[in-house]
């Protein structure tokens, strides 16, 4: 028997006791000792685990891959996310479900809300999972998008292009991440070859074209709404990204205090618009003269939230457990300026070396680096295999160890 399975058996029961209905029919608060079940037993399902455990919380996932970072810290359930007699299994024994990524099938989603309690719904994973419903739903809460068009031929292409003016951007709706699925057309000539990227086969998706901002930055903020409506957001990150991974998120962000403030304002505006429980990432660009876009929405932990789980009074993935059992949100405090740094498989080992070793452990900065790494078993170039924050006096200074410490020069 894998120490998995044992552990299975042990934390086997059905829900606990702790969970107690409070109030209105659909808002429960679950106290610590309840179980959480996360549907996805990645970094991100991995690392909330560890922020609810130390509260009391239980965990168990539900994941097709028989180690899987969090299945490493909690119990499994190991089998495909689209296996209805797992998700059964897996509302049986949760008094509360969440998720940890966005691609959730719409009929599991609909079973667990059925068999037990989903406070996210599954309408807001519906609207994020197609960027033409969320940029929809994010104008009707009256915050800005970039100008768009929908896009189903290459002549509707050309027409959306004329009306928006070049550059732009053109993007399928659904399925694409880190920056597939999309090009940028700066010319005319460029738009038949932007079309036979992005739609190569003979079905054509869906797909929008945006308008090419330019931004000064692009900033993000986690905004976290409870069951019950109490609304906190944590400080925006500046996020820099190489080959479309972020690489680097900046607190505080080099912007304007005044722009971080409407990027809070946006963030809560936003996830009170549309109801959300739970965490919501707002992702958005920052041009010159202050305007603010959102670009795109993240019902989940985020990595541009990794930040808060050293530098802030309460950690992303703390607030995403208050939020759903409907405790107090925390505070959203930044104690202390922080670069974030991803750990990419081709950083892994020197990673390790530069934080874990007694050679590397001084440094002239006076950073103190706080490693983060996430059990994959496989480590790949460009897969995200931990981060490190660095915990520092001004963002310079952690941007200095980064590129002192030459790891991520390539
Ligand atoms: P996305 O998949 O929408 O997050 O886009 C990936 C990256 O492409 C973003 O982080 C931006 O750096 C860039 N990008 C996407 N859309 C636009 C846009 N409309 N204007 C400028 N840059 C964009």
């Amino acid at each position: 028997m894998r120490p998995e399975e044992l552990k299975l058996q042990e934390a086997g029961g059905a829900a606990s006791p702790a969970a107690q209905a409070s109030g209105a029919d659909t808002v429960r608060t679950l106290l610590p000792g309840s179980t959480v079940g996360v549907l996805g037993g990645g970094q991100l399902g991995r690392m909330m685990a560890l922020a609810g455990s130390a509260m009391g919380y239980r965990f168990v996932a539900l994941d097709p891959a028989p180690d899987a970072p969090s299945g490493q810290v909690t119990p499994q359930i190991t089998a495909a996310y689209n296996d209805r007699d797992a998700a059964r299994e897996l509302a049986r024994r949760s008094d509360v479900i969440t998720y940890e990524f966005e691609n959730v099938d719409a009929g599991v989603a609909a079973l667990l809300a059925e068999e037990s309690y989903v406070p996210q719904g599954s309408a807001l994973l519906y609207t994020t999972q197609h960027r033409l419903r969320e940029k929809a739903a994010i104008e009707a809460a009256g915050v800005p998008v970039a100008p768009y068009r929908k896009v189903d031929s290459l002549a509707e292409l050309k027409e959306a292009a004329a009306e928006l003016g070049l550059p732009c951007v053109l993007k399928t709706a659904t399925g694409g991440y880190d920056g597939k699925g999309q090009a940028v057309i700066r010319q005319e000539e460029e738009l038949e070859e932007a079309f036979r990227q992005v739609a190569p086969g003979e079905v054509i998706p869906e797909l929008v074209l945006e308008k090419f901002v330019a931004f000064q930055c692009e900033i993000s903020v986690v905004a976290a709404r409870s069951a019950s409506g109490e609304v906190k957001s944590f400080p925006p990150s500046e996020n820099i990204h190489v080959n479309n991974i972020l690489h680097l998120s900046i607190v505080p962000a080099r912007v304007s205090a005044d722009i971080q403030r409407r990027a809070c304002e946006l963030a809560e505006t936003l996830i009170a618009g549309l109801n959300a429980v739970g965490l919501l990432a707002v992702e958005m660009f920052a041009t010159a003269d202050g305007e603010l876009f959102v670009n795109e929405l993240a019902p989940r932990p985020h990595n541009s939230g990794h930040y808060t789980m050293d530098a802030c009074v309460t950690s992303q993935f703390e607030q995403h457990v208050r939020a759903i059992c409907n405790l107090p949100l925390g505070d959203t405090t930044l104690l202390t300026p922080v670069v974030m740094v991803n750990v990419l498989g081709q950083h892994l080992d020197g990673a390790i070396k530069a934080t874990c070793t007694h050679e590397e452990k001084d440094n002239k900065l006076g950073i103190v680096p706080k490693l983060h790494i996430y059990g994959k078993t496989e480590s790949k170039t460009g897969r995200k295999m931990g981060h490190i924050n660095l915990l520092c006096k001004d963002t310079g200074d952690g941007l200095s160890w980064v590129e002192q410490s030459k790891l991520w020069r390539n």
